[in-house]
């Protein structure tokens, strides 16, 4: 399958990664928004958030676990921190394999 992130995944393509099980990898965004930008990718490939099904809920909860374990890894949990799945084009996603964008280290604004 020709998905960049599934790629990461099978180490066709490097990155650098801060977690991983059997289920979730993490690793950072190659263009960071801010000072701290790791995406949190599920290694089944689902292709946007339209596709996740009743059986992949377990899977994209667990994301945000470890998009929160990540935060308090970099001691950034207490100052706070954004998440974000874009879905589609008017959502500006542009790897077609979801994942959670998780930003920190900054101030945004709302
Ligand atoms: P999307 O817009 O689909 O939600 O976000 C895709 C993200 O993947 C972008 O923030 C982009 O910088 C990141 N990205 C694109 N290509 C690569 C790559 O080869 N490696 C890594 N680590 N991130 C990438
Ligand atoms: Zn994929």
């Amino acid at each position: 399958m020709d998905c960049l992130f599934c790629k990461i995944i099978n180490r066709e393509i490097p990155a650098t990664i801060h977690y991983e099980d059997d289920e979730v990898i993490a690793f950072d965004d190659i263009n960071p928004k801010a000072p701290y930008h790791f995406l949190v990718v599920p290694k089944k490939h689902i292709s946007t958030l339209n596709d996740v099904t009743d059986e992949d809920v377990p899977l994209v909860g667990k994301l945000v676990q470890i998009a929160s374990q990540l935060a308090k890894k970099v001691a950034i949990a207490e100052d706070g921190y954004r998440t974000v799945f874009n879905c589609n084009a008017d959502g500006g996603q542009v790897v077609f394999h979801i994942h959670l964008h998780m930003l920190g280290g900054k101030k945004f604004s709302s």
